[in-house]
């Protein structure tokens, strides 16, 4: 086998985000001072934008840079697969569900472009001062040579996004035309000085970026078809030569992209890779996602304690959302459902801690209830799910997901006591309104209860607040497989099946589990 080594050089030495640095300053200015620079003709004329991602990425992989800090979960899957696309030269599409970092993933490709790319200053297309190809820019070369001014594009100005939507024109996309200019310019119609560029062109040399490909019009695709496979297209029945520089990169629901007929098949063949994205596939993923994007470190004058369970049953949630037969597949319950939640729940912590004057706040599984608005927005029904209402399903989630994480921690424990205490008619209210001290002596009065929290990792001596929320879980996990019941006006209570004859054992397990309806 021969083997074929080219002369490599990193041009890029430093990672600096985004935009252009003050080494800007030092760039050359004019078409004369860029020829002598490295920026040459010899390394610029014929280089396009996928060979500077390939590029760019082949000397991050060589040192080791991580490439795309902060996408968590996908180190595996979906990012050796863009990594490999990018390689390739290839436009590429993201197909996924609702909030599965696609679009943010797609944002982070613009870290692969140079730090800055010279173009010919003012030109609306960003024209290569190599290679121009609009009429403007190609004249002004002509009578201004070496003079002619050279300006500079930091990463995020070469980055185009747009979502699809069936009302997207060949205008907003392409470009428009003044027939009437056009018409007087006889032959010469295809002269660029007549086309009021669109989006795709203005992205050109850069990355064009188009969310939820399938609802672009027929018409629309057939247009990016062209410009993809011979840099013309044509507007309003007039042929103009376009020969764009872009990597093109596309997100869609799988389904949709799937599904005959909404996708010309010409566009589909012109799209090198097509990756799969996904959910977290563990709940310590979801809850590493979820921990990160949650905005939870705030400024307030209570101190905000999150602990592991309630992290791992608003993860459940999500989890056990998405496999539940009532929420439509095809739509996905994306990770912004879990992240909303949390903030929620913390606000509402927050918020009791502030009315009671309570220094530190604690989320209680009280206050996933209260999250029910970040809940039933994020959730597509099905019919049967309809039927029941967002908020029936909501509710019953959040209960199956307390049941998860509560035999996490307590699978095989020994409750008796606690149950007994309820079936001996003790009841509980949670209330609201009650500071922590209160509520965890409350809490402390059930008998075997206050003990139990030692298997949350809990200490003696936690503030009040981490103890209340604590036992409250175990009662809420009781309350979840059925060992105790809750409602509106009494609150915890003996499951009420127990109460009513035939009574065989006393402060026993109930062996049926009795379905019921709260709330
Ligand atoms: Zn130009």
């Amino acid at each position: 086998m021969r083997r074929v080594r080219f002369q490599w050089v990193c041009y890029n030495r430093e990672q600096r985000g985004g935009s252009v640095s003050t080494a800007t300053q030092e760039l050359p200015r004019t078409f004369g001072a860029l020829r002598q620079s490295h920026f040459s003709r010899e390394r610029y004329a014929s280089r396009s934008v996928k060979d500077e991602l390939r590029q760019n990425l082949i000397c991050k992989l060589q040192r080791g840079d991580a490439l795309f800090p902060g996408i968590l979960g996908y180190e595996d899957t979906v990012v050796p697969q863009v990594i490999n696309a990018v390689l390739s030269r290839h436009n590429f599409i993201l197909l996924g569900l609702r909030g599965q970092a696609k679009t943010r993933l797609i944002r982070m490709l613009t870290s692969l472009l140079d730090e800055a790319a010279p173009f010919v200053e003012g030109c609306e297309i960003h024209d290569n001062p190599y290679k121009p190809i609009c009429r403007r820019c190609r004249d002004l070369l002509e009578s201004l040579g070496d003079e002619t001014p050279i300006g500079w594009l930091g990463r995020d100005h070469r980055y185009v996004e747009k979502l699809a939507t069936p009302d997207v024109t060949i205008a907003d996309m392409i470009g428009d035309i003044d027939p009437i200019k056009a018409a007087r310019r006889g032959h010469d119609i295809s002269d660029e000085l007549t086309v009021h560029y669109g989006l795709l062109p203005r992205a050109n040399r850069g990355i064009f970026a188009i969310n939820e490909l399938p609802d672009l019009a027929g018409k629309i695709q057939v247009g990016l078809f062209n410009i993809m496979q011979e840099g013309d297209v044509q507007i309003k029945g007039y042929p103009v030569r376009l020969p764009l520089d872009l990597m093109l990169v596309f997100t869609a629901n799988p389904e949709d992209y799937t599904a005959r007929g909404k996708i010309i098949t010409p566009l589909k063949d012109r799209i090198g890779s097509e990756i799969r994205t996904h959910y977290p596939a563990a709940l310590e993923q979801g809850i590493a996602i979820t921990s990160q994007e949650a905005w939870l470190t705030r400024p307030s004058p209570v101190e905000v304690v999150v602990p592991g369970y309630v992290r791992e049953v608003v993860e459940q949630l999500a989890f056990a959302a998405r496999e539940d037969k009532r929420i439509d597949k095809r739509s996905g319950v994306s990770q912004r459902l879990p992240i909303s939640v949390l903030e929620n729940v913390v606000s509402n912590a927050e918020r009791r801690a502030l009315r009671v004057r309570d220094d530190v706040a604690v989320p209680r599984m009280l206050d996933l209830y209260n999250a029910l608005p970040a809940i039933t927005g994020k959730l597509e029904l099905e019919y049967e799910g309809e039927l029941k209402g967002g908020d029936t399903v909501a509710r019953e989630l959040i209960r199956l997901a307390v049941g998860k994480v509560y035999d996490r921690y307590f699978e095989g424990a020994n409750v008796a006591q606690i149950v007994q205490w309820f079936d001996l008619g003790g009841s509980l209210k949670l209330d609201e309104n009650l500071d922590s001290a209160t509520m965890a002596k409350q809490l402390g009065g059930i008998q075997g209860l206050m003990e139990k929290t030692k298997g949350l990792g809990l200490s003696a001596n936690e503030p009040d607040a981490v103890r209340a929320a604590a036992a409250e879980f175990v009662l809420e996990g009781l309350y979840s497989h059925r060992r105790i019941s809750r409602n509106e006006e009494r609150g915890f209570t003996a499951e009420e099946k127990k109460r009513e004859p035939p009574r065989e054992e006393s402060g026993g397990r109930p062996e049926r589990p009795v379905r019921r309806q709260f709330n």
